[in-house]
């Protein structure tokens, strides 16, 4: 007679831990909560790799190689202050597990089943590397607010909506299992910068022309939530979650 094992299979067991980092809720920002305490400084120690936004909405945030670009709705992209705050970033020491060349001239659903199909489970959180060529890439860029701040839905109607063609760069994010609803963005959440830092912003759609896809699984999620009186008092759940999502991060 066998003890039963009471051990994971085998496929998982082998895996090597992996943090992802966050500082606050997508839910957050979804109640206008727009300002963090946490700095671009502070946020840098926890990940080289990752995405956010700034306090009051102030830009789309992307974190290559260390580096914390800051991607305003003028249009212009600037090194971030390390003393300028976060509501919400998600970050990671990329360790790439998995490289594979992208098709030619895929498009977004398509690179979204490739990276389905490399990927593990879709129970884990995956951090995300395009790096090549776009045949066109569609990027918004969320705009600086005044307060006192309204609900993101209300915020994104009238945002930046830019069509970069034939340009390369880089599109790094995470891939994010559904449970993290409210937490995080559900499904891939990318942001993109060309290669001469001048461009870029939320991904929302694109064809890539060639390229690399790297994946860096994640087993660990850390989240750091902020210690504002307006977090505390915000409402996390609200009714409609999924739906606003959709609306403020797909324009679906
Ligand atoms: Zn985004």
């Amino acid at each position: 007679m066998t003890t039963p094992d009471m051990h994971a299979t085998p496929v998982t067991r082998h895996l090597v831990r992996h943090e992802v980092f966050q500082t606050s809720l997508m839910s957050a920002l979804l109640d206008g909560i727009y300002d963090g305490e946490m700095t671009v400084a502070e946020l840098l120690g926890q990940g080289s790799f990752g995405l956010g936004t700034f306090n009051g909405l102030d830009g789309e945030m992307i974190i290559l190689d260390g580096r914390c670009w800051q991607m305003r709705s003028d249009g212009g992209v600037r090194p971030a202050k390390l003393d300028a705050r976060t509501p919400f970033a998600v970050v990671t020491n990329f360790v790439t597990d998995i490289s594979e060349a992208v098709p030619e001239h895929s498009l977004r659903s398509d690179l979204s089943k490739l990276v389905d199909s490399l990927t593990l489970s879709p129970n884990y959180l995956y951090a995300v590397r395009f790096t090549g060529e776009f045949d066109w890439i569609t990027t918004r860029t969320v705009r600086r607010q005044a307060k006192p701040y309204r609900r993101m839905v209300e915020t994104t109607d009238n945002e930046l909506t830019l069509t970069f063609e034939h340009v390369t760069g880089v599109m790094g994010g995470f891939r994010t299992p559904v449970y993290e609803q409210g937490i995080s963005v559900p499904g891939c959440h990318v942001h993109f910068v060309d290669d001469a830092r001048t461009r870029g912003g939320h991904v929302l759609d694109f064809q890539m022309a060639s390229g690399t896809v790297e994946v860096c699984l994640g087993t660990d999620l850390r989240l750091s939530l902020p210690r504002t009186h307006e977090f505390a008092e915000a409402d996390l759940a609200p009714a409609n979650l999924e739906d606003e999502l959709q609306r403020t991060e797909s324009h679906r």
